[in-house]
């Protein structure tokens, strides 16, 4: 899928050796953390949006709003709707504006998952969103922080039949990342990454948060173009509440704003830096 911002955006970080970062937000100031962030290293990101929160009432309402603040940027921000299996929800994004879908069908049997990602980029290449789907599975919860253990490794054979066949313009790859919390020491899987490199279509590592930062440094040398995170900011979210305590002195709504902005800011900030992307 080539001929979308996304793709562009992908290639050029890694035409340069860096992977383009992925961060999760749930209201305003996440996103205002995001891109100050992303203005400080001069690095294009993608904002995620969880199924959950587009679905939820005012979903449409949390995206526009969303794409005005972004439009405003001095670095590229893009906007993908994250993780969803639901057609009509896909639809919605599109005509919301996003950037890019990740179509999940990672909880389908191969086939089936094959016929879903095919008929999302089907849909969506003529309108210019970029889709990626997962094969394999990289397992846990995304809004909620839990124990995981690693799900179905993907199969690098496997992984290039698919991108060739569906048309889709990035794979998240399970090489023993998980979302939320890693049950146990992470262990990826560096050969199983190597030989992923040929599937034909940008790599996405999911479920960065709680990886040592020399391991997601390798990934990116290894030809990961696009690494999601999110549990980490939203540690960083309720850090910065937790330090302003529910009886916050003279109900200093903006001071509170400023400090989780300041948390989750650094914590993307430390990201991009693992990624590639040094100070201005
Ligand atoms: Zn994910």
């Amino acid at each position: 899928m080539t001929g979308t911002r996304f793709a562009a955006v992908l290639a050029e970080a890694a035409s340069a050796g860096r992977a383009v970062g992925a961060f999760t937000c749930y209201d305003l100031l996440g996103l205002e953390a995001v891109v100050r962030a992303a203005q400080a290293r001069a690095a294009p990101v993608i904002v995620l949006v969880g199924p959950g929160s587009f679905a939820a009432e005012g979903g449409d309402r949390l995206v526009a709003a969303f794409r005005a603040a972004a439009a405003g940027a001095d670095v590229p921000v893009l906007l993908q709707l994250d993780h969803v299996a639901d057609r009509e929800l896909i639809a919605r994004a599109a005509a919301a504006g996003v950037d890019a879908v990740m179509a999940d069908g990672s909880r389908l049997p191969d086939d089936e998952n094959l016929a879903f990602s095919s008929a999302v980029a089907k849909e969506l290449r003529p309108l210019g969103i970029a889709v990626e789907a997962e094969l394999g599975r990289v397992e846990g919860d995304e809004d909620l922080a839990a124990l995981a253990a690693a799900g179905a490794l993907t199969d690098p054979a496997e992984a290039a039949a698919f991108v060739r066949a569906s048309g889709v313009g990035c794979l998240a790859v399970s090489i023993g990342n998980v979302h939320g919390h890693y049950a146990s020491t992470p262990a990826l899987d560096w050969d199983r990454l190597e030989r992923l490199r040929d599937a034909g279509a940008p790599l996405s590592l999911h479920g960065a948060s709680g990886l040592p930062d020399a391991d997601v440094r390798r990934a990116v040398s290894l030809g990961i173009a696009k690494v999601n995170v999110n549990t980490e900011l939203r540690a960083a979210y309720f850090g910065a509440l937790d330090s302003v305590g529910v009886h916050a002195e003279g109900l200093d709504l903006r001071g509170l704003g400023e400090k989780v902005i300041e948390a989750v800011a650094d914590t993307v900030g430390g990201k991009l830096a693992l990624l590639g992307w040094g100070p201005r």
